[in-house]
């Protein structure tokens, strides 16, 4: 795994609406921590928030753009990142169910697929999300004091993209990002790294039919990201999708990670984006979230920026445990 050049997910990105609402639902009724509290590079006015475990690993981490009210409603469907699925142990299944109906968050009855159990329900702008109970995983998850560290989510299982069809996507998966085939249930085929097969890396692929195509606005993915160990494996990979036919983007600097962006051909953007430098690259771990950070060339601005997005707070209070 360690020479590999993709070693499964990196992060998933999304678009909401309020992010005083997007903030509630990830840190308090999810427990996930707030990792970096940043701007959109490209819009700096509307956050960039992102949430993961203690550090922010590879594969926990899961950031959201909140345009608040600029933004309408997407509608999930093909050429989309439709679901995005959080691991949890197998044993917390009703420790969830038990919290997302106190929380009100709607919510499906548990359902069994492949070897995992599943429940599906919706974040506050609609998007899709997913908890698999499993017993593969053995990362820690982030203990914040008021989820029992026992029922904590582990980071991302994996993501379901629709399409329309999976010869495509596979032949970029398996061929230029060294995904292998792993298993198949009806119009769901899974995929994961080469030789490996664990939570956080998963990339699934359905493509029933009768799907309208997605449209892109809050409640929906905006892209999902590789992650990669280096710069310079992040060159061969960029070379080796050129080399597909596709168009990709230069190495761009996101400041906790570089990333590079393509379109595969079933319509999902994929960023592969490196390890390093990580997200304690500009605060201590102990301070991950508490303070806006901005890139260094949006520094000069602060003051500006500040002013015009909206405050945000967290009270972990309001998000104990149920009895
Ligand atoms: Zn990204």
């Amino acid at each position: 795994m360690q020479n590999h050049p993709i070693r499964g997910l990196h992060h998933v990105t999304a678009l909401a609406g309020s992010a005083q609402g997007n903030l509630d639902f990830y840190a308090g009724v999810l427990g996930l921590r707030l990792v970096k509290k940043t701007v959109n590079f490209d819009a700096p006015e509307v956050y960039h928030l992102y949430y993961g475990d203690e550090t922010g690993s590879a594969g926990s981490i899961m950031t959201f753009f909140p345009f608040g009210t600029q933004i309408r409603r997407g509608r999930r469907g093909v050429g989309q990142s439709a679901v995005t699925s959080f691991s949890v142990p197998s044993a917390s299944m009703e420790y969830w169910l038990r919290r997302l109906k106190q929380f009100q968050v709607p919510l499906q009855a548990p359902r069994q697929r492949m070897d995992e159990l599943v429940l599906y329900f919706e974040d506050p702008d609609g998007l899709s999300l997913e908890l698999v109970a499993n017993d593969l995983d053995t990362r820690p998850g982030y203990a914040n004091g008021f989820i029992p560290a026992e029922h904590a989510i582990r980071g991302f299982w994996g993501v379901e993209l629709w399409e329309t069809g999976y010869e495509q996507t596979e032949a970029i998966l398996a061929g230029r990002l060294d995904y292998a085939f792993v298993a198949e249930s009806g119009s769901r085929r899974r995929y994961a790294p080469q030789g490996s097969a664990s939570p956080g890396q998963f990339v699934d692929l359905d493509y029933s039919v009768n799907r309208d195509f997605g449209r892109g606005g809050a409640g929906t993915v905006h892209h999902i990201a590789f992650d990669t160990p280096s710069d310079e494996a992040q060159l061969l990979v960029r070379e080796k999708v050129l080399a597909a036919g596709l168009h990709v983007t230069p190495v761009r600097d996101r400041q906790y990670f570089h990333s590079i962006y393509f379109r595969e051909p079933g319509g999902v953007l994929f960023e592969v984006a490196t390890t390093p430098p990580g997200f304690a690259f500009d605060e201590p771990v102990a301070m991950l979230g508490s303070a806006l950070k901005l890139p260094p060339w949006e520094e000069a601005h602060r003051a500006q920026i500040e002013a015009q997005l909206p405050p945000i707070h967290f009270n972990p209070e309001a998000y104990g445990s149920p009895a």
